[in-house]
């Protein structure tokens, strides 16, 4: 079938957050209030995302990444500690493991949805393992049951990355209430956003106690009202921690977006649905698979191209689109085909093959709430396109 369109005329950025006059009004509130940093607003925002999540607590962070440091500093890793992951992730999942001088330990993921295999867990597991680290690629879940369970088996701690995974359900159960601790990102391309920032979400009131210290320089506990009437001048270091707290300003967005996130979820899914629908039938493109066991947050649609049925390659059809004028990305270049760890650690591309073959053939679709179904369908006119005239 043959089609014909113009190219649009103004650039499709991949990423794109959706604000709206209440976030606006929100910062504006804050900055009038005089509190801009850490106060009311960040408690809000903690309260009102581990009612979401349905969570016991939350720690509000500066971003994921401090979040994940931060977890894994409260289970007490140490330098020499091992942490089993996947090389299918940002930089940030495992760079935190290297705060530590411990060990990234990789293992490859499954072909159908790009997240960690269970299956290869157990055989990476050594006497200095402490902690296993998922991550729920694009926004649906890992397999929590088996990874939860190998890990109470060799008493090993879970911590999630969910950078992507906000909101997503795992057999009913909402990531956030699984592992030990659970960290997400408000990054500005996730599914929702403070500018920069992050929330970590668990059960445990050990881990909780220890996060709320190091995320403000290890100061005992609501030092943070020393400017307050309730507050007094006294404080005391318990630990050298870091410098992670949320701001208010952050928090009365963060406010904002939650009201509007399954909202934006659903007009998400509904690009994906419409994307899956007109890609589905063509044989140079793999549309995502669903796993039943998991909703989908579709932080990222990962379209896989078929080589077989293309004559052009990976890097050809992104600039193919780029000419459509349609933005797009690559999740992820897996970790261990990056220069310091392939130099850390020796790696080779083949030592994780399935990462390393899905990798070569992903591209990432523009998928935000701020698209219009015009700029959906620019997109589908531009990959059939591309996909038509590069084909074998
Ligand atoms: C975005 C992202 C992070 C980091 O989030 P920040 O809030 O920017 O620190 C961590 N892990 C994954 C998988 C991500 O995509």
């Amino acid at each position: 079938m043959a089609h014909t369109y113009a190219v649009r005329r103004q650039f499709l950025p991949y990423a794109r957050p959706l604000i709206g006059d209440e976030e606006v009004a929100a910062v504006v509130e804050t900055l009038k209030g005089g509190w801009l940093t850490t106060g009311p607003k960040v408690k809000a925002f903690e309260r009102a995302f581990a009612e979401f999540v349905g969570a016991p607590h939350a720690v509000a962070v500066n971003s994921a990444t401090a979040g994940l440091h931060l977890a894994l500093e409260a289970i007490g890793l140490r330098a020499g500690d091992e942490v089993i992951t996947t090389p299918y992730t940002f930089a940030a999942t495992a760079e935190v493991v290297r705060y530590f001088d411990a060990r990234p330990v990789f293992v490859d993921i499954r072909r159908a949805d790009l997240n960690i295999d269970p299956a290869a867990i157990e055989g990476a597991i050594t006497p200095r393992t402490r902690a296993i680290m998922p991550v729920h690629i694009a926004g649906q879940a890992c397999a929590m049951d088996s990874i939860v369970d190998i890990a109470r088996r060799h008493d090993l701690r879970v911590i999630e990355d969910a950078a992507h995974a906000f909101p997503t359900r795992y057999r009913g159960r909402m990531v956030g209430t699984i592992g030990d601790a659970t960290v997400f990102s408000f990054y500005a391309t996730k599914t929702m956003t403070t500018g920069e920032g992050g929330m970590v979400t668990t059960d445990d009131p050990a881990l909780v106690e220890r996060m709320q210290v190091m995320r403000l320089h290890g100061i005992s506990k609501d030092a943070w009202k020393r400017y307050t009437a309730e507050g007094s001048w006294h404080y005391d270091i318990e630990a050298p921690g870091f410098k992670y707290n949320l701001t208010d300003l952050a928090a009365s967005i963060g406010l904002c977006q939650l009201t509007k996130v399954e909202a934006m979820t659903e007009r998400r899914r509904s690009i994906a649905a419409r994307y899956s629908a007109a890609f589905s039938e063509v044989d140079a493109l793999e549309t995502p698979s669903i796993n039943p066991d998991s909703t989908h947050a579709w932080h990222l649609y990962v379209l896989r191209l078929n080589h077989d049925a293309l004559s052009i390659d990976r890097a050809a059809f992104v600039d193919r689109l780029a000419a459509h004028n349609i933005g797009t990305s690559v999740h992820f270049i897996p970790l261990h085909l990056h220069s310091y760890y392939r130099q850390t650690y020796g790696y080779q591309p083949t030592d994780f093959p399935v990462a390393d073959a899905e990798y070569r053939r992903a591209i990432s679709l523009p998928i935000y709430a701020a698209m219009s179904d015009e700029d959906v369908d620019d997109v589908i006119a531009a990959v059939l396109d591309t996909a038509q005239q590069g084909r074998r």
